[in-house]
């Protein structure tokens, strides 16, 4: 049985994670991370019995530290907890499902130590692709991706993407898919909130909502699959059956379908190469009856293209615009600037900004910081 680490256990991911555990019985959990929710953390380490655990927040650690005190698991806290979780001992696997570029770090740490990575952390190829697969090749390190498209593609390709003349990501389009730029200047948060298709975390909800989680997927997805920016096609696929495609130079497409459900993707990063069912329904193809597809809204969607535009420059740009794009969602989430504020605060900082051409990780922790300060500031 593997042994796993969760970062973010009690996120949408962790949670779902957890669940695939309870339904197939694939792994033991022996450390885990959480941001806060010491409430749940405390409900799965009863439940699981990990070694370690560890709060981002020192404060709610001590109190965790006290109300588990009469089991085993040791807790720890901070950037050097989550990191200890990330390179414990006794874990195979380390399952990355923190939000945005709190990722990055934990991720290298493990990577390090020589673990396998089921990777739902998109943040941190993003912004830290570039030092990330180097290393991992190096390290003889598999990153299993959890992203459903990622993991898509994966299985399209059959874990062999060396053959591959283009990728098709598919998109479900998210809430305001068909609408024009001045309808959805001014949707609030709860309505951006409500995705069509899939359960998920809000900061992925809203990217979905505005096209920047395809545009981050794009830049995920070269570096996974070591495909150029331009030869990755955005399909608009609104009922989120087909989780992307792969084209060959024969110009055969295949493609990974199921009714969508991120415990699929999550079960199969756990399981790979092997199959478990984790329960997922089957797709009732007569009940469906049609599979649409459209091109995606730049004009009205322009997040989009700030990714291939980043992913084309390369070095620190794709970090300055994940930071600011952090940063956008946040304000809107607290309600302090408009939905379509959003979009201009990421573009205003991505001009602003003077490229770093193969950044350190330093460099990009850096430009990170950076395109928080002027996000927060711009609108
Ligand atoms: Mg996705």
């Amino acid at each position: 049985m593997k042994k796993i680490a969760i970062l973010g256990s009690t996120g949408s991911i962790g949670r779902q994670t957890l669940e695939v555990i309870d339904e197939n019985r694939c792994a033991e959990v022996v450390a885990l991370s959480v941001y806060s929710n010491i409430d749940l953390a405390e409900v799965q380490i009863r439940k699981y019995k990990p070694e370690i655990a560890a709060v981002m927040m020192e404060e709610k650690a001590g109190e965790l530290k006290t109300r588990v005190a009469d089991t085993n698991t040791k807790v720890v806290s901070g950037v050097s907890g989550i990191i200890e979780c990330a390179t414990c001992e006794k874990a195979d696997m380390v399952v990355t499902a923190v939000v945005g570029i709190a990722g990055l770090i934990p991720t290298i740490a493990a990577i390090e130590k020589g673990k396998t990575i089921a990777l739902a952390n998109k943040e941190t190829l993003v912004a830290g692709g570039s030092l990330v697969m180097p290393l991992a090749k190096e390290k003889g390190v598999k990153i299993l991706p959890v992203d459903s498209e990622h993991s898509a593609i994966f299985q399209s390709c059959g874990g062999d993407s060396s053959k591959i003349k283009k990728i098709l990501l598919t998109a479900s389009g998210g809430p305001f898919f068909g609408k024009k730029k001045d309808e959805i200047y001014n949707m609030t948060p709860p309505q951006a909130l409500k995705h069509p298709n899939w359960n998920m975390g809000t900061k992925v909800t809203i990217d979905s909502s505005t096209l920047m989680n395809k545009g981050l997927e794009v830049i995920e997805a070269s570096h996974l699959f070591d495909v150029m920016a331009e030869n990755i096609q955005v399909v608009v696929q609104p009922q989120s059956i087909i989780h992307s495609m792969v084209e060959y130079e024969d110009n055969s497409v295949i493609a990974q379908l199921s009714v969508p459900d991120m415990k699929l993707p999550i079960s199969y990063a756990l399981t790979y190469p092997e199959r478990f069912y984790c329960g997922t329904k089957e797709i009732d193809f007569y009940e469906l009856a049609n599979i649409t597809f459209a091109k995606p809204d730049t004009e009205t969607f322009p997040c989009l293209e700030f990714a291939y535009e980043a992913g084309r420059l390369g070095g620190t740009m794709p970090a300055v615009m994940n930071g600011s794009n952090e940063v956008a969602v946040e304000r809107f989430l607290e309600g302090k600037i408009k939905y379509g504020n959003i979009a201009e605060i990421i573009h205003e900082t991505m001009t602003r900004h003077e490229n770093v051409k193969n950044p350190t990780l330093f460099d990009i922790l850096e430009a990170d910081m950076w395109a928080r300060r002027v996000a927060a500031e711009v609108i």
